[in-house]
This record gives structure tokens, sequence and C-alpha cells, in this order.
């Protein structure tokens, strides 16, 4: 199991409250992601007023793109939406239904985006699934160092209920053959 919820800065409890009701949301959303071939991870970006900006599921497998992970999407789409390749003017928060991976973390730096919150940690998810999340600093503390806030392990419960029943039912675990 992985601690009680992680943070770098201070917790605030009206930021985890707000998080743990989106998080739960997106859970709640993601069979049907699955259902119509998404991988089992979601994730959305909203902007300081609450307002969504965009929202998507990963779809490495159904668009065969192995970049296409859900934060990568909604970054794309978000980058889409505003225009911009830089984000970091619009202090957006992304929200996703487990820990970012490797590529992730460095797709979420060059973004701009100002706060990651996220649901299952990847020790987590690696032990449920089977998915590799790479090798990974202490990133939690080297966002901080860049000013991106980051809270973790939000929701895990529901998290992890959705991962279980994505192998249960026979979805498609991909990570390339290793010799
Ligand atoms: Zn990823």
């Amino acid at each position: 199991m992985c601690a009680d919820i992680l943070s770098n800065e201070k917790i605030d409890q009206q930021k985890l409250k707000k998080a743990t009701q989106i998080i739960t949301e997106l859970q709640t959303q993601m069979p049907q992601y699955i259902a119509n071939g998404s991988g089992p991870f979601l994730a959305a970006i909203f902007d300081e007023n609450g307002n969504l900006i965009a929202k998507e599921a990963n779809s490495v497998v159904n668009e065969n793109c192995s970049h296409n992970h859900a934060e990568m999407n909604a970054i794309k789409a978000a980058e889409k939406a505003l225009n911009t390749y830089d984000l970091s003017a619009h202090n957006l928060s992304l929200y996703v239904t487990s820990e970012p991976c490797i590529m992730c973390l460095g797709g979420i730096m060059w973004s701009g985006i100002k706060a990651v919150y996220y649901g299952v940690c990847s020790k987590r998810v690696e032990e449920i699934t089977g998915f590799d999340e790479g090798f990974k600093p202490d990133w939690l503390k080297e966002f901080k160092k860049r000013g991106i806030t980051v809270y973790g392990n939000i929701a895990s419960e529901i998290g992890e209920k959705v991962l279980f029943d994505y192998v249960k039912n026979g979805h498609k675990v991909y990570k390339p053959q290793r010799s």
C-alpha cells in the first residue's frame, strides 16, 4: 500500500476536497472509457475558476501511439484549445486517475501546468496491472523546485478497483518486450 495523501506543500484541505471530488468523478467515468477502447487512465485539466479545459483518456492501444497517455492527451488538447505551447500563464491544474509515469512527468514539466493531483500511486498501478511506470526521481521534490504543486494518492480505493476490474476483464496491459 502507499502512504496517506502525499504532497509537496502543506496540505490545503480545500484543494484536497476539490481534488477528491474530481478524481472520484474521473474514476467513476473510467469504465465507460474502457468499454470504448481506452486504456484505464483518465486526465482532466481545469483553470483556476474551475472551467474544464480538456479531458482525455489513455489511447495508446486504440490509436497505436505509445505516447498517448491520458496526461499527454489532455495537455495536447489544452494547448490546442488555448492555442499555445506554454500553459504557464493560464494557471492550470491537472487531475489524473493514477500517478504520472516517467514520460508524463516530463510532459507535465514542459507544458507549464501548475498543479498535479493524482489517484493511485505508481507502485500500486504496477502491482495491480503490470504496467511499467518507469524509473522516477524524487519527483515531488523536483516539481516543488519548479513551482509545481503535487497532491497524490487521492481517492485511491475506488481507483484501485477500476484497475483490478481492467485486468480481471482481460483488457490489454501493453509494454515493450524486454530481452
Ligand atoms: Zn504516462
